[in-house]
């Protein structure tokens, strides 16, 4: 069966562009999965308690065979292994990050995976390159939809497509 998923992609480490292009290919090649959608690239001011380095930040939509664990898998395979990432400091500095945002209009709260993302609403790192995808995309929890959350978002951190 066919999905449909939503994927946030986030670089603030090295080249952030040449990481957000290669995690695009890798996960285009991921087995039963093909991109459909992907945002422009957006240069956003850290959000939370870390000090660090401007993100990289895009959303992208695939169209995947996978289950929501399968595919967090695979996010999790390319991060480790594509990125060397290593799990140090929680919301840290990172080569890359792959958060799935929307699965379907799936709703599930486990520790290892909470669909839609928790906080996704609270971004404007995430909202304004999903906006550029799916303005008309409803969160199933909230009955929302992003282009609306987008607009009345009343948060820091500044966001400009490059
Ligand atoms: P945030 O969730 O605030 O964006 P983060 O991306 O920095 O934080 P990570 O250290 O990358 O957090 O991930 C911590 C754990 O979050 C992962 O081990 C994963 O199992 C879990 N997780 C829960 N829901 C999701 C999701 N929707 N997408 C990706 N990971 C998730
Ligand atoms: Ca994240
Ligand atoms: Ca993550």
């Amino acid at each position: 069966m066919q999905h449909t998923a939503y994927i946030a992609l986030g670089s603030n480490m090295g080249d952030r562009e040449l990481h957000l292009l290669r995690a695009v290919a890798e996960i285009g090649s991921i087995p039963g999965s093909r991109i459909t959608g992907l945002s422009g690239f957006y240069d956003t001011e850290p959000v939370g308690p870390v000090a660090q380095e401007r993100f990289l930040n895009a959303t992208l939509r695939l169209e995947t065979e996978l289950a929501p664990a399968a595919l967090l898998k695979e996010l999790q395979r390319i991060e480790t292994q594509l990125f060397r990432r290593k799990r140090t400091v929680t919301w840290g500095p990172r080569p890359m990050d792959l958060d799935i945002l929307f699965f379907d209009d799936l709703t599930m709260a486990e520790e290892a995976l909470t669909i839609p993302h928790p906080l996704l609403h609270e971004r404007r790192f995430v909202l304004a390159p999903l906006a550029e995808l799916a303005p008309d995309l409803v969160h199933p929890l909230l009955g929302r939809r992003i282009d609306d959350l987008l607009a009345t978002l009343d948060a820091p951190g500044e966001v400009t497509r490059i």
